[in-house]
């Protein structure tokens, strides 16, 4: 088959015409980043809002479901959904309703109530580990279940997948270099101390590093997603979750699932989906519909070594938990999007629109020839501009485009659809339609024969 290739010329005169037209279509949202530069460093709340294309962000006027409309007035598809935040569609009603009342009846009280245990209940159904507890960040359920695993095995180290994201958690933060040996990762900013001291880095799919790392028994845990996202999505080969849960074992190291995105692969994610059994789980995000909360499992054996080993007069200084963490509005928007949202019947509705989304991104590949592949877990898609899929982290680091995804991400914005930023992806909630994925097909198709100066 012949394939194509990009003019990178060519893409760059299309870049700078897209962000001329963002620019001049967005001068509300301009004026608005001007005045934030006055507060709010680099004009923005959290920095990595900077990492938007076109020249500054969009600022938001209202979101609802599956859109959002800026203070230009334009209204957008919204397939970012908040990276994964607001896979729920933004604020949905029965979410809303449950909390606004909540807001009324007590926002944080260091107290347990009754809603709590109904999320504790549908938690345990749902993904199969008998304890659980609430934190406020997925972050922070990462963060705490790393020092869990360390505590109750007395090991001092961790292990990770390379190019693995897991939140701002420090001993994430390393990858391996080109000489395969493991180093900080480049781009962290003041490490407390260099991640190679505390964790072990192998590849996603690499049974035969993995055994070599755990090996030696001073793995008190790995922490992985049972498909990795972050770098795009990366399946495990067939066996390879096996064969994980058996070495952990094998090995006395715990093993920890983040599914805080894989939860995109049905109402249980990928636990339920592959039939996992963690030692311990974590998730967050879109489990509060963007509410700020996350939560972490223990399973029957790592909650009983747990008990044992903390000391009640001190366990409000061991370094877990927070003072926000299960307060009564979290609580509350987690039991509204657990009872209403992210329903198995709901899934079946996105994950079905994801396929039609996927289709529409094929045909256009099939059509122009191009190298590209589309990927999908539940209804999380993505398109990758390279034709096989990557089997590990480090390859699929390896063929990051950002000049490309940067022009993909901005003519799809200029034309009301909101990817996220900068890999291709597009998340679909239950508020999205049919048509919503034609308009993405078709803009997608044009953005394509722009590229390829097909002349139509
Ligand atoms: N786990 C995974 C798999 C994530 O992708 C992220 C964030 N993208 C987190 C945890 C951390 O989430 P938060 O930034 O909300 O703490």
């Amino acid at each position: 088959m012949t394939t194509v290739t990009i003019d990178r010329e060519h893409l760059k005169k299309l870049y700078a015409e897209e962000e001329a037209l963002f620019l001049k279509n967005h001068p509300k949202c301009k004026e608005a980043f001007e005045k934030a530069k006055n507060s709010l460093l680099d004009g923005v709340p959290m920095h990595w809002m900077k990492k938007w294309t076109g020249g500054h962000p969009l600022f938001v006027q209202q979101a609802k479901g599956g859109h959002f409309t800026d203070l230009d007035g334009h209204k957008y598809i919204d397939f970012c959904l908040g990276d994964t935040g607001s896979m729920t569609g933004h604020s949905p009603d029965a979410v809303v309703d449950f909390v606004s009342q909540q807001l009324r009846n007590g926002i944080t009280y260091m107290l347990p109530n009754e809603n709590a245990i109904w999320v504790g209940d549908e938690l345990k159904k749902r993904f199969g580990l008998p304890y659980w507890q609430v934190a406020v960040s997925a972050t922070d359920a990462n963060r705490f279940t790393l020092r869990i695993a360390r505590h109750i095995t007395k090991r001092p180290k961790v292990l990770v997948f390379n190019y693995c994201y897991h939140g701002t958690v420090d001993e994430a933060f390393i990858t391996l270099g080109e000489d395969g040996q493991p180093q900080c990762r480049s781009t962290n900013i003041g490490p407390q101390t260099n991640p190679v001291n505390t964790t072990k880095v192998v590849e996603f799919n690499d049974v035969e590093g993995l055994e070599k790392a755990l090996a030696d028994r001073d793995v008190a845990a790995v922490l992985c997603e049972p498909a990795m996202t972050n770098i795009g999505i990366v399946m495990p080969q067939p066996g390879f979750l096996e064969k994980l849960r058996e070495l952990t074992t094998k090995y006395g190291t715990l093993l920890i699932i983040d599914e805080t995105h894989t939860i995109s692969a049905g109402s249980g994610g990928c636990t339920k989906e592959w039939n996992l059994k963690p030692d311990l789980f974590t998730i967050g995000k879109a489990i509060g519909s963007g509410v700020p909360t996350a939560v972490y499992g223990l399973s029957e054996e790592v909650a009983n070594r747990l008990r044992s080993a903390l000391n009640l007069e001190g366990i409000d200084v061991g370094g877990i938990g927070g003072t926000l963490a299960g307060n009564a509005l979290s609580v509350a928007a987690m039991r509204a999007t657990l009872e209403h949202i992210l329903t198995p019947e709901n899934y079946e509705y996105t994950i079905g629109l994801a396929k039609k989304f996927c289709e529409g991104v094929e045909q256009v590949i099939a059509d122009y020839k191009l190298p590209w592949i589309v990927k999908r877990l539940g209804c999380r898609t993505e398109y990758w501009f390279r034709p096989a899929e990557p089997v590990n982290g480090g390859e699929a680091a390896e063929v990051c485009d950002f000049e490309l995804d940067q022009y993909m991400h901005l003519y799809a914005l200029n034309r009301g659809i909101l990817m996220t930023p900068f890999h291709n992806m597009a998340l679909i909630c239950v508020n999205h339609t049919m048509e919503d994925v034609e308009v993405h097909t078709r803009v997608f198709r044009e953005s394509v024969e722009a590229l390829l100066n097909v002349n139509k």
